[in-house]
């Protein structure tokens, strides 16, 4: 950034972009609790993740106790594990507004502007995808993040006018799938950075009977492990996968989800026993028959199955790798003996398929 010209006038802003007002209507916090009943609001109710969940306590209790704002936080993992979730409840728990916003949607710096002077002191900024917040914009996010300050230059040339306007102290919570596209000089500026794990079955049997509980639905312990089991060890999944068995429930087991009426639900959406869906096979069987269970890299893999690259990042690979069915190396991505045993087809000989398969 340019140094700043303490001697420009001020103009008033409406010639700039701060009036552009980007927090869109369908981000607020009061809609995504109409939206979502399922989504826990205090800390107590956010089940698993209890090293995430144990540091933040103490840190929410330590801003709490000095009054003041909570560091910045970053929260990293797949989609669906509840990262949206967490910031609405460390500001909840702060007692503070939840602003909520997406990297996307911060199209210029004036946006910025707009959201940052319009928090009250202590609020937290949520901003989803911060991974992709543009370059322009994370220039003026530093010594936002930093010194709770903007400073904005408008015109050019002569015309050229800064502006250094204090900022409430707030705290940014940053969400982001990839750590590692967050731009060094951003995730510095994380006093907090925590990363969100896969859930565990019995986690997700935990999820699973919470909601069924909010949305009156019976359910048997069974029934709910059952739907756990199958939900690629993702809570946005085991939601989704409980409203669906419901119908088959109301049909086979007079609306109770009892572990048949789980299975016959689970097996009619093609979700396997391991939670593998006909796009998890589909990834599987392509690397697998087009290239002999790899090494293949990914956009090869991305072309040869007609997904985007990131999908594959994102979404398949963390559970196909958690539960050992694929390896990432240096090469390129490989289909493990499981994998192979899992879909009926016979590994090639040697313990190492996808090394193997480069001698063929
Ligand atoms: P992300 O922002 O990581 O994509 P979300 O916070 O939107 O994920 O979570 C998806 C859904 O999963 C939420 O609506 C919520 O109902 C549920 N959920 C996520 N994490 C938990 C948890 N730890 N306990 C209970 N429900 C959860």
């Amino acid at each position: 950034m340019e140094p700043l010209n303490q001697n420009s006038p001020i103009t008033e802003p409406e010639e700039t972009d701060f009036e552009n007002r980007v927090v869109a209507p369908d981000y607020s916090p009061e809609d995504a609790e109409v939206e979502n009943p399922l989504r826990p609001r205090r800390l107590a109710d956010y089940i698993g993740q209890e090293k995430v969940k144990a540091n933040l306590s103490v840190f929410i209790e330590a801003a709490k106790q000095r009054k003041e704002s909570l560091d910045h936080v970053l929260l990293y993992g797949p989609p669906g594990l509840g990262k949206t979730t967490l910031a609405g409840i460390i500001a909840y728990e702060l007692g503070v507004n939840f602003r909520v916003t997406s990297g996307p949607a911060v199209e210029k710096p004036g946006d910025l502007a707009a959201i940052l002077t319009n928090l009250n002191p202590g609020d937290v900024l949520f901003i989803d995808e911060v991974h992709r917040l543009p370059r322009s914009v994370e220039e003026i996010m530093y010594p936002a993040m930093e010194d709770f300050a903007l400073d904005i230059i408008t015109g050019k040339g002569e015309m050229a006018a800064s502006y250094h306007l204090p900022l409430p102290k707030f705290t940014l919570v940053g969400a982001t799938t990839r750590a590692g596209q967050l731009s060094a000089p951003l995730r510095d500026r994380f006093g907090v950075v925590l990363r969100l794990e896969l859930y565990s079955p019995e986690e997700l049997a935990r999820i699973v009977t919470r909601s069924a509980g909010i949305l009156g639905i019976p359910i048997e312990p069974d029934g709910a492990l059952e739907i756990a089991s199958r939900s690629r060890g993702t809570p946005r999944i085991a939601n989704r996968l409980l409203k669906r068995v419901r119908d088959f429930a109301q049909v086979v087991s007079n609306g109770s989800i009892t572990r048949e009426a789980a299975k016959i639900g689970l097996d009619k959406l093609e979700i396997d026993g391991l939670g593998l869906d006909a796009n998890d096979r589909r990834l599987l069987t392509a690397l697998i028959r087009f290239y002999n269970g790899g090494p293949v890299g990914l956009e090869t893999l991305a072309a040869a199955i007609g997904e985007e690259a990131v999908t594959i990042e994102d979404v398949y690979e963390p559970y196909l790798m958690q539960i050992g069915f694929l390896s990432r190396t240096p090469r390129g991505r490989c289909a493990t003996a499981a994998a192979y045993g899992h879909l009926g087809l016979k590994p090639p000989a040697g313990p190492d398929s996808g090394q193997q398969s480069l001698f063929r």
